[in-house]
């Protein structure tokens, strides 16, 4: 069996390859890697190669590796539902997949009450067709916006989404929808697109963060048995 530092210097070559052939420099490629149903004891492998940023999906099972692991740091990557919106500040530094008013002024309300400051980036589904994922449409990311009103604990890092696999221009709308924003808030956004299977696709369209599971991690555990 591969090893996690032998699979990691895979990965890292993968992603030195597209930078390449993007001509982007891969510094400015972050790797976060996912860790959902992966053991603790395989985060902390991870973290003895010099990771300490983790992406985890569930509330719950985050929370419980933050506890375990007080020297990394979450970010949470899967929906999140209004009444799991104080546990998830309190245990992840950053929140990716803000895709509603409510939720935005939830977290804006949590982010005064806790003192605490959360970046936060708008998870963005211009298909509308994988219902299940979550993001907001186009004309969601407004209001969204608005939600947040510019408080300076909710600052927006950019946009996020998982695009379908069927659809080999959606990397492509991504890059035209954050050079939209940027022109209107006259600032600069992070684009988070590309996981395992089509990471060099998002980087030639200008990622700024590939967030992957399997080619970091290797297979997840099964949900029973991890
Ligand atoms: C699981 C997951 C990933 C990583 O997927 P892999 O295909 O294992 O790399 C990335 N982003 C989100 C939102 C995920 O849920």
């Amino acid at each position: 069996m591969e090893g996690l530092a032998a699979r990691i210097a895979t990965l890292q070559r993968r992603i030195a390859v597209a930078c390449e052939r993007a001509g982007r420099n891969p510094e400015g490629v972050e790797l976060l890697p996912v860790s959902k149903r992966q053991p603790v004891a395989l985060l902390r492998e991870a973290m003895d190669l010099g990771f300490t940023r983790f992406g985890e999906n569930y509330v719950q099972e985050g929370t419980r590796k933050a506890q375990a692991l007080p020297g990394a740091a979450f970010v949470l990557i899967g929906p999140l539902q209004r009444n799991k919106a104080r546990p998830a500040l309190e245990n992840f530094r950053e929140i990716m997949t803000l895709d509603r008013p409510e939720l935005g002024g939830r977290i804006l309300s949590l982010a005064e009450e806790l003192a605490l400051v959360r970046p936060l980036w708008i998870q963005v589904d211009l298909w509308q067709e994988a219902t299940k994922v979550g993001g907001c449409s186009p004309e969601g990311i407004l209001p969204v916006l608005q939600s947040l009103s510019a408080d300076p604990r909710t600052p927006l890092v950019g946009f996020m989404a998982i695009p379908p696999p069927d659809r080999p221009e959606a990397f492509a709308q991504l890059g035209a929808l954050r050079r939209e924003w940027e022109q209107r808030l006259g600032r600069p956004l992070k684009l988070s697109m590309g996981m395992s299977g089509d990471l060099e696709e998002a980087i030639r369209w200008g990622s700024d963060q590939v967030r992957v599971g399997t080619a970091f991690f290797g297979e997840r555990p099964g949900p029973l048995g991890a």
